[in-house]
């Protein structure tokens, strides 16, 4: 069991039970109820009976009070923290809503995704109740901990956690409607190479919604990159093209709105790529993987990168279209899911 790299300030407290009696499966998030630095934090922890496993200062500097391999003396009961991983956040208000700043709150975001990764935690579910993986002390005892403002931003805590570890919830199939995002557009639209905003960092998300949206409209089987180069700029011309607008591959308002209303006729859906033709499994890499993450966003709207490895994303969207077709859900694209998707062309 490690701590966590991205610590400034270490001051470990005698204040705890050595070691945890069980596995880390939860975090709790709690506020200092006061304004404090991780020096100022430390400080309390050797005076009082009390401690946490990390607190987060007013600077969003990170301090390590109790290793992870311990068990904080936090919530007092002792089932949550024999469990848990206890974080105390600085306020920047003093009573009222016991405001937190935004930076601790990112700052906190980041120590979360770090102790999932290495503890093996999927994914942060919020219940609102002890249930849930994403804890809060008043779930334990009276307490005004952790304040009314911070209790409404365990919801979005525990979203932009998921998002970075990867277990977004993806769209469903819905028939001929894109399911996914649209991309917001500069003034100009989006050009080739050489116009500027191929490499301009603030579109690059939107860029890849093009994309992702491109290879389930016309099976593009672009690349999602974000990177506007000649291959998204030749299917926007396809695209172009079947909507009857001019095919001069930039992507503007008005190739936007066509895409808004575009329907793919599910009538004759038709898929003309390449299938797998082996067995692939959670953890399959290379050329044949990509073909499936292909074939899953021109069935289902899935905006899989195409990356070539069958991660956690594409175990859920083969999930989702073994249920969709009634056959075993597995997770794992074989003999029957090959067969089923062979239907299609
Ligand atoms: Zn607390």
């Amino acid at each position: 069991m490690s701590n966590s790299s991205l610590v400034d300030y270490t001051d470990i407290t005698s204040h705890k039970t050595s070691p945890r009696m069980d596995k880390i499966r939860k975090i709790t998030i709690h506020h200092m109820a006061g304004n404090l630095s991780v020096e100022e934090c430390g400080e309390v922890f050797h005076n009082r009976d009390a401690s946490t496993n990390y607190g987060i200062g007013n600077d969003g500097r990170i301090g390590l009070y109790v290793d992870e391999c311990d068990r904080a003396w936090a919530t007092t009961d002792p089932d949550n923290d024999h469990q848990a991983i206890n974080i105390e956040l600085a306020n920047d208000e003093i009573g009222g809503n016991w405001h937190v700043s935004d930076k601790v709150i990112n700052r906190c975001i980041d120590l979360c995704v770090d102790i999932c990764k290495r503890n093996g935690i999927e994914k942060l579910n919020f219940t609102g109740d002890e249930s849930g993986n994403l804890t809060m002390h008043c779930y334990f005892m009276a307490t005004a901990c952790p304040g009314s403002y911070l209790k409404t931003k365990f919801k979005y805590i525990a979203d932009k956690v998921n998002e970075r570890l990867g277990s977004t919830p993806i769209p469903k199939p819905n028939g001929d409607m894109w399911a996914g995002a649209y991309p917001s557009l500069p003034e100009r639209g989006y050009y080739l190479t050489g116009d500027g905003y191929n490499t301009y960092v603030g579109y690059q998300n939107d860029i890849k919604l093009i994309q992702q949206y491109l290879n389930w409209a016309i099976d593009a089987k672009l690349e999602v990159d974000g990177y506007y180069g000649n291959a998204t700029t030749n299917a926007v011309e396809s695209f172009q093209r079947k909507v009857g607008l001019t095919a001069d591959g930039s992507y503007g308002k008005d190739t936007l709105s066509a895409a808004k209303k575009y329907k793919k006729n599910s009538a004759s859906k038709k898929y003309s790529g390449a299938l797998p033709t082996k067995d692939l499994v959670p953890g399959s890499v290379g050329l044949q993987v990509k073909d499936l993450q292909n074939f899953l966003n021109w069935y289902g709207n899935y905006g899989l990168e195409i990356d070539g490895s069958y991660g956690k994303l594409t175990t859920s969207a083969v999930k989702n279209f073994q249920t969709s077709e009634k056959i075993l859900v597995d997770g794992m694209f074989g003999i029957q899911s090959r067969t089923t998707a062979k239907k299609y062309t």
